[in-house]
């Protein structure tokens, strides 16, 4: 009998030491940062000034790193916000604003300056949304988690206060996402001291306020990884009945090879065209069909997920001109646009579910409402915001 108690009082005496410990742990490591800064060259001022509100782990940035990323969504859902007619209107008008810009940039690295655009609209929606963590509070919060990429993050920071050392940037400049991307078409830190051109030739390379700049060194990017200028991205394909042969963006053949095996474009014409490419099925045979060629690939860098490259990829042909897939997604039950989730979040609050304010971001309030109105519709409850719940709400 006489354990139990002491048990406890140890238990809580420990969790207060805990928190004594983490917090030492905290300014122990953020010390360790600040010689390493130090030692990379880095004037200890800039060190000192970037890091004086920095006294604790900003439990957003933790919050979110802990956030598993969403493995299974259905790619119809993805392709309906990311490339939605509100993207495409607004590319359109930023394209027409930058266009001696955009069209300098093509000329001078041989990047299709629909891809740049495509890559500004996806990663920032053209500049409106770059991210509100302070860079070196967040990349310190991920150095001190002591997880297995610190040394990753360590080079972000350094990289981050390197371009604030060198005159690229001041510090005020240094908000970005959670995980460090920054700026009109989010490079992290590194990818940035890499990449990144001053296109508009003021001596600085500044990707958060100068669009030029910013473009300039997305097109530097993509030639960096591997972009073929004059070469296609992706093409919409039709599929022979019962086809078996090899699928995978990986599997390259040459146009000649797809044509043998049967492969056509969307209408039934022959292929045409150089390059390798390979048969992305993003939705099964039963769904739209692609060639992806490299440039594809260079694009897939960015974010390194197919998903990803295929909405670049579409906004881009979009931008262009170019119609929507031929090939419907195969689902009864598509994806909303933006504007829609928005429309959505507004029924959900007109029927009675309490969400918050709509902002067009699907949560877990809106998700737990969607969840709630589909069983009182006798419906599996999924908390997806597709075009099914969209149509019943608004009856
Ligand atoms: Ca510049």
């Amino acid at each position: 009998m006489r354990l139990l108690p002491l048990a406890l009082g140890i238990t809580f005496l420990s969790t207060a030491a805990m928190a004594d410990d983490r917090s030492e742990k905290f300014l122990t490591c953020l010390a360790g940062i600040k010689q390493a800064a130090t030692a990379a060259g880095i004037s200890p001022s800039i060190t000192e000034l970037a890091l004086k509100d920095v006294k604790e782990p900003a439990e957003r940035v933790l919050k979110l790193s802990e956030v598993q990323p969403e493995t299974k969504f259905h790619i119809w859902d993805y392709m309906g916000f990311l490339v939605d007619d509100q993207r495409i209107e607004d590319g359109t008008a930023m394209m027409a604003q930058h266009d001696a810009t955009l069209r300098a940039v093509e000329q001078r690295y041989g990047v299709n300056r629909h891809v740049v655009a495509a890559v500004w609209g996806v990663e920032t929606d053209y500049g409106r949304t770059t991210g509100r963590n302070f860079l070196p509070h967040a990349l310190t919060t991920m150095v001190c988690k002591n997880d297995h990429r610190t040394e990753f993050w360590r080079k972000q920071l350094i990289a981050a206060l390197q371009l604030v050392e060198r005159g690229d940037l001041q510090l005020e400049k240094l908000y970005g996402s959670w995980a460090g991307a920054f700026g009109q078409t989010q490079f992290i830190p590194t990818t940035y001291e890499h990449f990144a051109v001053d296109f508009d030739g003021d001596g600085k390379r500044d990707l958060v306020d100068s669009v030029p700049d910013a473009l300039g060194s997305t097109a530097n990017y993509l030639v960096g990884n591997g972009w073929r200028p004059g070469e296609s991205w992706l093409i919409e394909v039709k599929l022979p009945d019962n086809y078996t042969d090899p699928t995978g963006r990986k599997n390259k053949a040459s146009l000649a090879t797809w044509r043998d095996r049967g492969i056509t474009r969307w209408d039934g014409s022959a292929l045409k065209g150089q390059g390798q490419a390979g048969l992305l099925l993003p939705a099964g045979k039963e769904g739209p069909a692609f060639l992806t060629f490299k440039n594809f690939d260079a694009i897939w860098t960015y974010n390194r997920a197919e998903s990803y490259a295929l909405a670049i990829s579409h906004l881009a042909d979009r931008l262009a001109g170019y119609p929507a897939f031929r090939t419907a997604w195969p689902t009864d039950d598509p994806g909303l646009s933006r504007a829609e989730r928005l429309e959505l979040q507004k029924r959900l609050i007109a029927a009675g579910y309490d969400i918050g304010e709509a902002d067009g971001k699907i949560g877990s309030r809106s998700q737990a409402a969607i969840r709630a109105h589909e069983e009182k519709l006798g419906w599996d409850p999924t908390g997806r915001a597709g075009r099914k719940i969209f149509d019943a709400l608004g009856e």
